[in-house]
C-alpha cells in the first residue's frame, strides 16, 4: 500500500517541499509513498517549486486508513481530525513532541534543528542514497526560509553545513541573494489581515486541554504592518473568541531588524508580559529584540502561561 507523506496544515515550505524530497529519498529506499499536503502551497513554496520543476502536491483531508510518513509536525491539531485512524511508520520533525500515537513500531528522525529539510539530507547521507540536483534545491529553499537565512535562534551548525553541501550539488553559487529572493516573495504583505493572520497559524492544545493558536508572519520590517495594526488586532481578537481559545496571538518578526512583536490576545496577557519581559498595551507587545522562533520562544512561554 502507497504511503502518504504529509506535513502540517497551512504547510509552510518545510511542509511541502520536505515532503516531496522525503518521497524521493523513500522511493529510493524501496517504499511506495507520495507527497501530500493539507493546503495550497504559500507563494514562496510556490516559487521554489517553479524553480525546480515540481508540481504542488495533491491536498488531502482525510487519513482514514492510510499508512503515513509524518514531516514537520507531530500535533494531531495539526492533522487530519481522523488522524487516529491512521498508521504512522515514519516520522520527521523538528517541532517539540505532539501527541500522535501508533500501535506499532515506526522510524523516527526527531531532531531540534532549524529545520526538517536539514534531517532529511542527512537521512540521504545515512542511507548513502546520492541526492538529485532538484532535491537539493527545494531543501536548501526549506532550510534557508524555516531558519529565515540562519538568523531564527533556531538554526544550527547541521543546517549551515547542509545548505553548504546542497548548495553545491544544486549547483547555486549565491546562497544569501537565492535565500533573500525567496523571502522577498514570502514577505509580502498585500493581504487582507485574515488572511496575513492565516496564513501560518498554527493550533496547539496542551494536555491540560489548554487551547490557543499562534499565527507567524516573517517581513522585511515591520513599519510595512503599521497601516494594517489595528485590523490585525481586532482579528486575533475575534480568532480567540470565537474558538474561545485561552491565546490568541500573530507573532510579527522583522527579519532585518531581528526581533519580534506580538500582536495578541489572551487571559493570561500579564503573566505572558512578565515572562517575555516586555509590556502588551492595546493588545500589542513592544519589539522583543532577539525572538525570532514560534517553536522556540513563543510556544513554550504560552505553554508555560497556561497553568
Ligand atoms: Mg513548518
Ligand atoms: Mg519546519
Ligand atoms: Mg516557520
Amino acid at each position: 500500500m502507497e504511503a502518504l507523506v504529509l506535513g502540517h496544515m497551512n504547510p509552510d515550505a518545510d511542509s511541502i517541499l520536505s515532503a516531496i524530497a522525503l518521497q524521493n529519498l523513500m522511493t529510493q529506499r524501496g517504499f511506495k509513498c507520495k507527497a501530500c499536503a493539507q493546503g495550497k502551497p504559500t507563494k514562496d513554496t510556490a516559487w521554489a517549486l517553479d524553480k525546480f520543476g515540481f508540481e504542488a502536491p495533491e491536498i488531502i483531508t482525510s487519513v482514514k486508513d492510510q499508512i503515513l510518513f509524518l514531516v514537520d509536525t507531530t500535533d494531531t491539531e495539526q492533522l487530519p481530525n481522523d488522524i487516529a485512524e491512521a498508521k504512522i511508520k515514519l516520522v520527521v520533525d523538528h517541532h517539540h513532541l505532539g501527541q500522535i500515537f501508533t500501535s506499532e513500531p515506526l522510524e523516527m528522525w526527531v531532531r531540534p534543528v532549524g529545520c526538517c529539510a536539514t534531517i532529511i539530507k542527512e537521512m540521504y547521507d545515512a542511507y548513502k542514497i546520492e541526492i538529485p540536483k532538484n532535491i537539493a534545491g527545494i531543501l536548501m529553499a526549506t532550510i534557508l526560509s524555516d531558519t529565515m537565512i540562519f538568523k531564527s535562534p533556531t538554526t544550527t551548525d547541521a543546517d549551515i553545513k547542509a545548505v553548504e553541501e546542497l548548495s553545491k550539488i544544486a549547483n547555486i553559487e549565491n546562497v544569501k541573494e537565492f535565500g533573500m529572493e525567496m523571502f522577498t516573495i514570502k514577505a509580502n504583505i498585500n493581504l487582507p489581515a485574515i488572511e496575513l493572520l492565516n496564513k501560518d497559524l498554527k493550533n496547539f492544545e496542551t494536555k491540560e486541554k489548554c487551547r490557543f493558536s499562534i499565527g507567524h508572519l516573517e517581513i522585511m520590517s515591520i513599519d510595512l504592518i503599521k497601516d494594517k495594526k489595528d485590523e490585525l488586532v481586532a482579528e486575533v481578537k475575534k480568532l480567540k473568541e470565537k474558538n474561545n481559545l485561552h491565546t490568541a496571538a500573530l507573532m510579527v518578526t522583522d527579519i532585518e531588524k531581528e526581533g519580534s512583536i506580538l500582536i495578541i490576545d489572551s487571559v493570561a496577557e500579564e503573566k505572558i508580559a512578565q515572562n517575555l519581559n516586555c509590556k502588551i498595551e492595546n493588545n500589542v507587545s513592544d519589539f522583543l529584540p532577539g525572538i525570532m522562533s514560534r517553536k522556540k520562544q513563543i510556544t513554550p512561554t504560552i505553554i508555560n502561561c497556561c497553568a
